[in-house]
């Protein structure tokens, strides 16, 4: 029965970021949760060490959370807010706008994070129009950053393993540097930031008046390796922003909602973005909502006599599910009683002082943790900071090591990826660093440095 629906899986599926070579090596199916473990079709366990890519939040099958959804259930699974809106959907608006930055007033409803964004770049563009200054059309974006994976997504994402490929169909966005300190010649944290935000400033500078906005990932740079932006840095960009009328979109969908320790990162500087796209722990882990906020300023712009033409003209058939807005009532009502981000705050300082023995292996160069977001950059020489070459592929065989000993992850090439569900205990966080020691030792014994 199992083989048979491991075959099955070879047979019909096609998996995202997978090259199906690999996965019909080294199949997986997972037919159980609880907690923060899964089980896969033969019983085997493990740590959902990446938090079944970086949504889950208090761990699976959460009774609360269940309960939600059941009870929205008895009442009605799904209407369209297309012109209407429903109960949940809207007391979530509330609570949002609640917990967000104060500047921000609205809610726009959609299923994913690379939605939200394509929608945050969209208002941004459509914004100077209303507002009369239709000239400012273009954006700007950072290198290395990562938003998703619809077209205007990637054409604002700046990895070139994901996104060169398709150069031909994306538009074109000025692209500006984020500090990356391991890397930088001079290592200094202060200088790497200060570096950056003169080019941006360069940028702006020449630019500034077609530019509509300019997209950042909030304090840390996620699918381009965990890359910690320098204190400052994204207060920098806020200001540089305000001073050549630019707006701030910050992209929370992996920060957002406890991860880095605040319920969302730009917290972390008091940064008031224009425009902020979350999505990912929203629901707890359970199903596909996400958000876009706005100011008031920009809703204000499209609000008017429809003949005018000033309506924000976009949509999906599922934007403000009741049973997606239903539990995420219940995840945020959750994080308040459970004190969920007071906690990560707490367990964080412990998750450091544990990944940092991790600088005892010989092929860890860097470790970069914001909350519980981690990310370990495994080197071919620490000393040089070489990398392993690419084709070794040591993070991805470091995580099917991972797999093998009992935890679940998926690496960012090399940069090994922990990402645990928010209410994992420091003896859970001992046992995750554990296996994470085991497995880069066992595949890189025998490297040369
Ligand atoms: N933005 C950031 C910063 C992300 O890390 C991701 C996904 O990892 C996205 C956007 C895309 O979100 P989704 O996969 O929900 O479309």
């Amino acid at each position: 029965m199992n083989s048979e629906l491991i075959e099955k899986s070879k047979k019909y599926l096609w998996l995202p970021f997978t090259q199906m070579k690999d996965y019909d090596e080294n199949p997986l199916i997972i037919e159980n949760g609880e907690g923060i473990k899964v089980k896969d079709v033969y019983g085997k366990e493990y740590y959902d060490g990446f938090s079944s890519v970086w949504l889950n939040v208090h761990g699976h099958r959460k009774q609360e959370l269940d309960d939600a959804i059941k009870r929205q259930l008895e009442k009605i699974a799904h209407s369209t807010l297309l012109g209407m809106t429903n109960v949940p959907a809207t007391e979530l608006a509330e609570k949002l706008i609640n917990i967000s930055p104060k500047n921000l007033t609205r809610v726009f409803y959609s299923d994913s994070g690379a939605e939200a964004v394509e929608i945050a770049l969209k208002m941004a563009f459509q914004y100077w129009k209303n507002v009369g200054k239709p000239e400012k059309q273009k954006f700007i974006s950072m290198k290395n950053g990562y938003h998703g994976d619809t077209i205007g997504a990637v054409s604002i994402g700046s990895i070139d393993l994901f996104h060169h490929v398709y150069g031909p169909l994306m538009f074109e966005s000025f692209k500006a540097p984020v500090p990356y300190v391991y890397r930088s010649e001079s290592q200094d944290p202060c200088i790497c930031r200060d570096e950056c935000l003169q080019e941006l400033e360069q940028l702006l500078k020449e630019h500034h008046h077609t530019i509509a906005a300019l997209s950042i990932e909030s304090i840390v740079q996620g699918a381009s390796g965990i890359i910690v932006m320098p204190e400052g840095f994204l207060s920098g960009v806020r200001e540089l922003c305000t001073k050549y009328e630019v707006l701030l979109i910050v992209d929370e969908v992996a920060t957002g909602f406890g991860r880095t320790g605040k319920m969302f990162a730009c917290e972390h500087e008091n940064v008031q973005p224009d425009l902020m796209a979350a999505g990912k722990g929203i629901t707890g882990g359970y199903l596909p909502i996400a958000v876009t906020f706005a100011t008031e300023r920009i809703y204000e712009a499209f609000y008017d006599d429809y003949s005018n033409m000033k309506t924000f003209f976009h949509g999906h058939s599922y934007t403000g599910n009741q049973l997606g807005c239903a539990v995420a009532l219940e995840n945020l009502r959750l994080f308040e009683v459970e004190e969920v981000v007071e906690k990560v705050a707490e367990k964080s300082e412990n998750l450091k002082k544990l990944l940092n023995t991790l600088y005892e292996l010989p092929h860890v160069g860097d470790v970069r943790q914001l909350g519980f977001m981690c990310g370990i950059e495994l080197v071919q020489s620490k000393k040089m900071r070489q990398p392993f070459p690419s084709d070794k592929r040591i993070g991805y065989k470091v995580s099917l090591k991972m797999r093998e000993l009992g935890m679940l992850t998926r690496p960012l090439g090399d940069v090994i990826v922990l990402m645990p569900p928010l209410v994992s205990t420091v003896e859970d966080l001992k046992e995750m660093i554990e296996i994470i020691k085991q497995a880069i030792m066992e595949v890189t014994n025998g490297v040369l440095q």
